[in-house]
């Protein structure tokens, strides 16, 4: 599942593409047909996402709300459309300037909202790490009061908004966090810093297109990035995530896994184990 890096890459471009202008929508397959004429040749005021959330503003406050799911996808495309594009697949929603086509396929939400109902979505989410505004005491409110891990608590949206399985597995293994500790148990200052942690990796995430967690990368393309450029990513980006049965590189105990919350959990059970 695309976790909150992606969505708000997927928002930067989609600003970047259509903001000021006035795209045609349609809906090439047909299920987003009603919405599409609610909101075709309005212009766009632009694109922003929370979480796992997709919202597109159109004029006259009318909104597409997206949420991607498992398997969506919403692709971006530059190019000279004065011919139409070629529809590939099922295209729930398509967006059409002149200048740039984008194609969603897949979603489990796409529907045009009041910004009444925009504001009941984001009020069901926890704070999101990418969002400069964003409060982590809400999360913490939550959190402390949880019988529930903070495996389960940090995959649940409504506690903290964009974080996956990935970066889960991750910000745990970084800081030797035991997975099964319960939410009450977690300690102000450990949730300080896996809040922290999210907020300076997930950036990276964005800029990148890909989950960079392994502290040696992480370093590298901060720099790159200070340094203005394009940070290339040669090596394993992952500590934890899918290496089942490897050896932590930290301390050489075998990684385990466990499905929890509905994905699964990858962890070390020497270095994050219990205390
Ligand atoms: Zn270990």
């Amino acid at each position: 599942m695309p976790e909150g890096h992606t969505l708000a890459a997927l928002a930067r471009d989609l600003h970047a593409a259509f903001a000021g202008t006035t795209p045609t929508v349609t809906s090439p397959q047909g299920r987003f047909a009603q919405g599409a004429a609610r909101v075709s040749g309005r212009p766009f005021v632009g694109a922003t996402s929370r979480g796992k959330h997709l919202l597109l503003e159109f004029g006259d406050e009318q909104w597409v709300h997206v949420h991607l799911g498992l398997i969506g996808t919403f692709t971006v495309d530059a190019g000279d459309w004065t011919a139409e594009a070629p529809v590939t697949g099922a295209v729930r929603m398509r967006l059409a300037t002149p200048e740039h086509v984008a194609d969603l396929r897949g979603p489990i939400v796409c529907s045009v909202l009041t910004p009444e109902e925009v504001a009941a979505v984001l009020a069901r989410l926890g704070p999101d790490p990418l969002r400069p505004d964003a409060d982590p005491e809400r999360a913490w409110q939550r959190i402390h009061r949880s019988g529930r891990s903070v495996a389960e608590l940090l995959m649940d949206q409504a506690v903290l908004a964009g974080v996956g399985n990935v970066y889960r597995c991750e910000v745990l293994w970084r800081h030797r966090l035991s997975p099964t500790t319960a939410g009450r148990d977690l300690r102000p200052a450990s949730w300080s810093l896996v809040w922290d942690d999210l907020v300076r990796l997930m950036p990276l995430g964005v800029a990148t297109g890909r989950i960079v967690t392994v502290e040696e990368q992480v370093l590298e393309v901060e720099a790159a990035l200070g340094r203005g450029e394009r940070p290339r990513l040669t090596r394993r980006t992952s500590s934890v995530y899918k290496r089942e049965g490897l050896p932590c590189e930290r301390c050489g105990s075998r990684i385990r896994a466990r499905l929890v919350a509905g994905r699964t959990l990858y962890w070390c059970g020497r270095c994050q184990r219990r205390r």
